[in-house]
């Protein structure tokens, strides 16, 4: 099927006079007629399900259109993109490990690594993601057991050469996991390109209208884990918390990664996605193709118009051939790669409040990828306790607007933007 089917009809199959739409299986529990029947489901002989926290029907449909959309074998559905982020990675590094990262992550990713995950005892290397083969292949070390990066990344909008990272990861034995949330599988399959696992966070396009939060972790089934048994115990050597299973062994390439996430991490965490969020992931999922088009157009068009204007000091957009990364995103993304648009007013801070508060169309909300437009200007917001100084050197100088283009009319987008600009 196309990638277009895939979003609208993907994951689930009706039978003759079943539900035309993927039914809310809203139950935390099922039930079976013996207790013999239930074991073999514990033990993982059996396919079935028996608590929502692990495995839920709706949830379990909407993962396989995600992993469809992505070319992966195996998929499943977080509470929200940081516990898709944390699992990938702690599904194969834990105390004593190391994790080589790009250092332009989300701001909540960039917290989970360095903080969170170092008092846990995994340690990791940040490299820019425009470093030489040289630089990236430095930062590996013997315990190293991931490498970790953003598609384009939220919010710097730098683009990831996935190519170069899935080289070096694979030259080190490791798997690369690549953050596809901007693009979504729609502008970007990263697995095409060498990345092993694929995460989302589907609060953002997937889901598109501001409605859930979300996540999802997609295996490309690719990575040979039984050739790196030394490097990945949790997966290669029996799991003595699941009746001994050796999940590499029994679940081959294509199952081990999210059966082991699923049966270890998601029974012990607990970051489960609801069933009716799931439902309402699906609804964004099935006009993805069609709101990924609309989303691009409209912040290329704004990003056009941005760049001419006299009060607009500089425009950071992948799609502008005036972009640095332009060059990757044609590779990666040749049919457009995402609607958030960041650019710098030339008169400062002051320029980028007056701008702010003068937008008629365009709301100030901590959020991207919605229908709606919005924008932040994080050296008031989300970064307000920095000093100008210290904005600049975390890539958000006071004077950035990052905005995300909904999917309004670019005429009207473009008139806002143009008499806030006039209020400047
Ligand atoms: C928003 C975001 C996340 C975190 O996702 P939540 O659903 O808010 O937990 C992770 N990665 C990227 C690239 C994001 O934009």
């Amino acid at each position: 099927m196309n990638r277009d089917t895939i979003c609208v009809q993907g994951g689930y199959t009706p039978g003759n006079g079943e539900p035309r739409q993927i039914p809310i299986v809203q139950s935390t529990t099922f039930k079976y007629n013996t207790s013999e029947d239930m074991g073999k489901l514990f033990d993982l002989e059996a396919e079935g399900y028996f608590y929502s926290r692990l495995q839920n029907p709706t949830c379990d449909a909407v993962a396989r259109k995600i992993a469809a959309l992505e070319g992966g074998t195996a998929a499943m559905l977080t509470s929200s993109g940081q516990a898709a982020n944390f699992f990938a990675l702690f599904n194969i590094c834990q105390c004593g490990d190391h994790i080589v990262s790009s250092s332009t992550i989300y701001g909540g990713t960039f917290n989970l690594i360095s903080v969170t995950m170092a008092k846990m005892g995994v340690e990791v290397t940040f490299v820019e993601p425009t470093c030489s083969e040289e630089e990236l292949n430095a930062a590996f070390r013997p315990n190293t057991k991931a490498v970790f990066g953003e598609t384009i990344a939220n919010p710097a909008l730098t683009v990831l050469d996935i190519e170069k990272f899935a080289k070096a990861a694979h030259s080190h034995g490791v798997p690369l996991i690549v953050d596809n949330t901007f693009p979504t599988p729609v502008n970007c399959q990263p697995i095409k390109w060498g990345a092993d696992i694929v995460t989302h966070s589907t609060t953002k396009y997937m889901d598109g209208h501001g409605a859930c939060i979300g996540g999802a972790i997609v295996d490309s089934g690719n990575f040979d884990w039984m050739a790196h048994a030394d490097k990945f115990p949790g997966l290669c050597t029996p799991d003595e918390s699941y009746h001994g299973i050796t999940y590499a062994e029994r679940f081959g390439k294509e199952g081990a990664f999210i059966t082991k996430a699923t049966a270890q991490l998601m029974r012990d965490f607990g970051c489960c996605q609801s069933p009716q969020s799931a439902f309402i992931l699906n609804l964004g999922l099935e006009s993805l193709h069609v709101r990924m088009a609309r989303h691009c157009a409209n912040a290329l068009a704004v990003a056009q118009f941005l760049e001419k204007h006299p009060k607009v000091a500089y425009v950071d957009y992948c799609g502008l051939e005036s972009s640095p990364y332009h060059a990757l995103a044609q590779k990666y993304m040749p049919n457009g790669s995402c609607g958030v648009v960041s650019f710098g007013l030339a008169g400062g801070r002051e320029a980028a409040s007056t701008f702010m508060k003068s937008l008629r169309l365009a709301a100030i909300e901590t959020h991207v990828a919605d229908a709606r437009t919005c924008c932040l200007n994080p050296a008031s917001s989300t970064h307000r306790q920095m000093n100008d100084e210290q904005l600049k050197a975390a890539g958000v100088p006071a004077e950035l607007v990052r905005m995300s283009c909904g999917l309004e009319s670019s005429e009207d987008l473009i008139a806002d933007i143009a008499q806030a600009l006039d209020q400047v």
